[in-house]
């Protein structure tokens, strides 16, 4: 069975984002024939967009799936929706999860459904820098290392949420 390499970026600012990062990724490695083979730390990063809302918790994770690319983001939109995802029409709100698929393989594609690469991971620290931390290696779509990506985010207002931090 052909199998790829899905990178998955987490997050959330309502409700207990820990619990719900945890409970998500425990749920993408309950999908048919998919298992998650890693997962970063978690990070907690100021919002995007609208500023009257929480900090959000952050992380990436690699699945191995045999999914093809528009049925994993229905199941991610399903698991996004049993934990409480509400779409409000505001770009951005405050969310108990989203689960945006950054790169699918080398799979590049653009439909009114899925864009791959996610289209706006380059410009994100909260996606870059726990991608880093579990593909530290990785060439870049564009041919560049992962460092050159990450050394040109912002980092202010991003933080690695350390186990004797975590609540
Ligand atoms: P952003 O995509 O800028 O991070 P968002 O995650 O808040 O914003 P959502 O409301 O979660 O946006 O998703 C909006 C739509 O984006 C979804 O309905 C989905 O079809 C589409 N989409 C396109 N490409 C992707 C992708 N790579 N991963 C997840 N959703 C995607
Ligand atoms: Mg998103
Ligand atoms: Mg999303």
């Amino acid at each position: 069975m052909h199998k790829e390499h899905v990178y998955i970026g987490l997050g959330s600012n309502l409700g207990d984002s820990g619990a719900t990062l945890e409970a998500a990724t425990k749920a993408m490695g309950e999908l048919t024939d998919t298992r998650v083979l890693a997962r970063s730390s978690l990070y907690c990063s100021s919002p995007m967009g609208p500023q009257d809302q929480p900090d959000y918790i952050n992380a990436v994770c690699l699945l191995e799936t045999a999914l093809e690319p528009v049925e994993l983001l229905r199941a991610l939109q399903n698991i996004e929706n049993r934990h409480g995802r509400e779409r409000k029409g505001e770009r951005w709100g405050p969310r108990t999860l989203d689960l945006d698929m950054l790169l699918y393989g080398n799979t590049e594609m653009n439909t009114a459904e899925l864009t791959l690469p996610h289209y706006g991971m380059a410009a994100r620290e909260f996606v870059m820098v726990p991608l880093f931390e579990i593909a530290p290696s990785m060439i870049m779509p564009d041919g560049n290392p992962i460092a050159l990506w990450v050394s040109r985010c912002n980092l202010e207002g991003l933080r690695r949420i350390t186990p004797s931090n975590q609540s």
